[in-house]
């Protein structure tokens, strides 16, 4: 069974990237499955060149040190030329309607006079993603099942069409994700490209700004350590966050704790210990390129040698080689 599912080099590696997505491939991951940097899916707004390139390497360093399988980690535009070839081929399966319905490319492109083309066919790339992984499933939170769900449509209408050729995949809603909020606006959750960093906790952040950053939580006016996650947002991602590290239940936790001083300073430590072996050895590799390049050399291999058959039946059948 191969999983799949990236980290896009948009913005610095946070606390909810991790507890979320990373911790996760590195406890649940096999060496079967596929973790990769999605560095051509930043690339639909505006980007910097060398800003891509030293984010992608950070978010390398970050997924090997925080224990994901090296073997099961690349990064995707070392699959450029079979993934733009194989985007081609389900450009011609997919619909322009299919695409223009994509709720993401909806709210993304809404009021802006100008979009990049890739923002509207970047779930075809997705698609190519998958496809030339042979990806079972496909763990997404709820804002990507849609383009999960397009990958199966095209698997299946290229299957039908030509031959079979793709395994068809499945979107999978992971049952206890921690969904960590922005500490300044616990509407938002936390997100790497946030324009305001004060409520984002990132994974290379200094142990004492991590302090700050949580000491300045929002909480409320109540008073009351409650896991009330309507009436009590900023609460209730604290006591989310300090479950996530030390593994107890955030209600639980709610009833052993006095006032928001104490939570916020058990929070901030519970996330510094949580974070510092991983930030650690991350510095460890950034400052060891050599070790950087031979694993992602390595991934690169890996990751070709295992759909370059898959893109190769996909062009013939389609009628092309
Ligand atoms: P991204 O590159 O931001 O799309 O996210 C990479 C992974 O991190 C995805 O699996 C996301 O679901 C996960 N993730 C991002 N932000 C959060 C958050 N605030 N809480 C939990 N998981 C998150």
């Amino acid at each position: 069974m191969i999983r799949l599912s990236a980290i896009t080099p948009s913005g610095h590696v946070q606390l909810g990237n991790y507890l979320g997505a990373v911790r996760r491939w590195a406890r649940e991951g096999t060496e079967q499955d596929v973790y990769f940097i999605s560095d051509l899916h930043a690339m639909t707004t505006s980007h910097n060149p060398s800003g891509l390139r030293s984010l992608t390497r950070e978010q390398l360093a970050v997924l090997v040190a925080a224990g994901v399988d090296p073997h099961s980690v690349c990064v995707q535009s070392d699959l450029v030329r079979e993934l733009g070839a194989l985007t081609w081929l389900l450009e011609c399966t997919c619909t322009y309607g299919e695409a223009a319905r994509m709720i993401q490319f909806k709210e993304k492109a809404a009021g802006r006079d100008s979009v990049r083309l890739s923002l509207l066919t970047y779930p075809v790339l997705m698609a190519a993603d998958i496809l030339l992984q042979g990806a079972h499933e496909v763990p997404v939170g709820e804002d990507q099942t849609q383009h999960v769900e397009l990958a199966r449509a095209l698997a299946k209408r290229f299957n039908g069409a030509y031959g079979d050729v793709f395994t068809v995949p499945r979107a999978v809603t992971p049952p206890t994700a921690a969904r960590v909020r922005d500490l300044s606006d616990p509407t938002r959750k936390m997100d790497k490209s946030a324009k305001d960093a004060a409520g984002v906790v990132f994974l290379l952040d200094p142990p004492d700004l991590v302090r700050r950053k949580i000491g300045r939580a929002v909480t409320d006016s109540s008073g009351e350590v409650r896991y009330a996650p309507d009436a009590q947002p900023g609460v209730a991602n604290l006591l989310e966050v300090l479950a996530a590290c030390t593994g107890g239940s955030p209600r639980d936790l709610a009833g052993e704790i006095g006032g928001y001083a104490e939570l916020k300073s058990l929070v901030a430590e519970a996330v510094v210990e949580e974070l510092r072996p991983v930030r650690e050895r991350t510095q460890e590799l950034l400052a060891d390129p050599a070790e950087l390049d031979r694993v992602r050399a390595e991934g690169a291999v890996r990751a070709r040698e295992r759909s370059t058959h898959r893109l190769n039946a996909a062009l013939k059948v389609a009628g092309l080689s």
